[in-house]
């Protein structure tokens, strides 16, 4: 039997929280998570280091195994060939994002990741008003007065509350008060919030916020006539906000229809306290480094993600270059996901899919490289989803598959 290793605070590159404090045993090849601090486990966090000590699958080409020359030989038949390629997915590291940006330069195409929705809806707010955002740390550390917009957000962020609000924080020494706006929080939830006075208000996330914005003001809310909003408990939550020291409203813009809207609404009410005291935005993202991938293009580009890479230039459009509208235009796609099984979307051109080796596929792709997942497979870096911090993300076993980077300098190679 193989020897079991035990690593402590590992760093999680998942879900873009950035939680650096995980126990890992790894037995052979298997990988698997153990109860952290807390005395629980983070179902992403189980779900995505867990490994079994099984041989991993191989690269292929429509379907037959061949040898690895002439899968990619193939992959840089199809991309070459390509007069509208799509570069989708991007779940990678900064390695492997930095090599898609250059396979994009050599090649062209549409550059987009595939939780961008949220992203954009926010990018509609901030680019009318610009934001006065936060930090993780600020939250943590000063954060009296909590407005969380929509459902729960344990669902996609598994220990948000556990990071949220930490047994001693610098500042936020009083009580502090979070309030559920439009949804209802989890067991999970009311167990990371022990000693956190909770409450909920209903209603249209919208109209609340621009409501609240309003009495924050010293202004009533034209809406208060319909009788459709609570005034009393608004004007109560206002005049709490007013008396806070630091207020925090949040919010995930890819799981609310009208995202945009909400994040313009809660810009606004954020502005409108920060005439009398403190407080800020802090927009939920950062699945799959979407963060440090959207940096990176910035950085290279000069634009965001949703960007055509063509000759020597490149356009940003963020509604024609989603993935889903590119597509309809594309002759090939290139899509990467390394860090959870995440299959392509429906499209009738060819594929090549540089995949976590669980990936299950409705239609083979023309061809398949899997690739290693950094942080398990490989070390790498990722970005944490206030965008302040970058999380060195280390190898917990020897590869047998490619990181994402080393297969595209292959695949740009033929
Ligand atoms: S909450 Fe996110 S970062 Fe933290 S352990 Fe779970 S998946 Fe990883």
């Amino acid at each position: 039997m193989a020897e079991v290793q035990t690593f402590e605070n590992v760093a999680c590159g998942f879900c873009g929280l950035g939680c650096d404090d995980l126990t890992l045993e790894v037995e052979g090849r298997a990988v698997r998570a153990k109860a952290g601090p807390s005395g629980a486990i983070c179902p992403e966090a189980a779900r995505l280091f867990r490994r079994l000590d099984t041989a991993e699958p191989v690269a292929r080409v429509a379907g037959e195994v061949t040898s690895q020359a002439d899968v990619y030989r193939e992959a840089h038949r199809i991309l070459a060939g390509a007069t509208a390629p799509v570069i989708a997915g991007f779940g990678t590291d900064m390695a492997g994002a930095g090599a898609l940006v250059d396979l994009a330069i050599r090649f062209g195409g549409v550059l987009d990741h595939h939780a961008s929705q949220g992203l954009f809806r926010n990018y509609a707010a901030v680019q009318r008003t610009g934001w006065l955002s936060t930090t993780l740390a600020e939250v943590r550390n000063h954060c009296d007065l909590l407005v969380v917009v929509g459902d729960d957000p344990t669902a996609n962020w598994s220990r948000l509350f556990e990071k949220f609000y930490p047994a001693t924080p610098l500042f936020a020494t009083g009580e502090r008060r979070v309030v559920f706006l439009g949804g209802s929080p989890s067991e999970k939830a009311r167990r990371q919030l022990e000693g956190i006075t909770i409450s909920e208000l209903a209603g249209d996330p919208v109209e609340v916020l621009e409501a609240l914005a309003l009495l924050v003001s010293g202004r009533t809310p034209p809406v208060a006539a319909s009788g459709s909003l609570p005034l009393a408990e608004l004007a109560a939550l206002a005049e709490a906000l007013r008396a806070s020291k630091y207020a925090v409203v949040t919010w995930n813009a890819g799981a609310l229809d009208d995202g945009d809207l909400v994040a313009e609404r809660a810009t606004a009410l954020v502005d409108a306290l920060n005439v009398t005291t403190r407080a800020g935005v802090f927009p939920l993202g950062g699945v799959d480094n979407i963060v440090g991938v959207n940096q990176l293009l910035l950085w290279r580009l000069g634009y965001p993600l949703r960007t055509l890479v063509r000759g020597q230039g490149s356009a940003h459009d963020g509604t024609l270059y989603s993935t889903q509208a590119a597509l309809r235009d594309a002759d090939v796609l290139v899509w990467v996901s390394a860090f959870r099984p995440e299959p392509p979307p429906d499209f009738s051109g060819k594929v090549i899919a540089l995949a976590h080796p669980d990936t299950i596929f409705q239609t083979e792709p023309d061809v398949v490289i899997p690739v290693g997942t950094p942080g398990v497979d490989h070390a790498g870096t990722v970005f944490r989803m206030d965008s302040i911090v970058s999380l060195p993300l280390g190898a917990l076993r020897v590869a047998t598959l490619p990181s994402v980077a080393e297969a595209v300098r292959r695949l740009a190679e033929g």
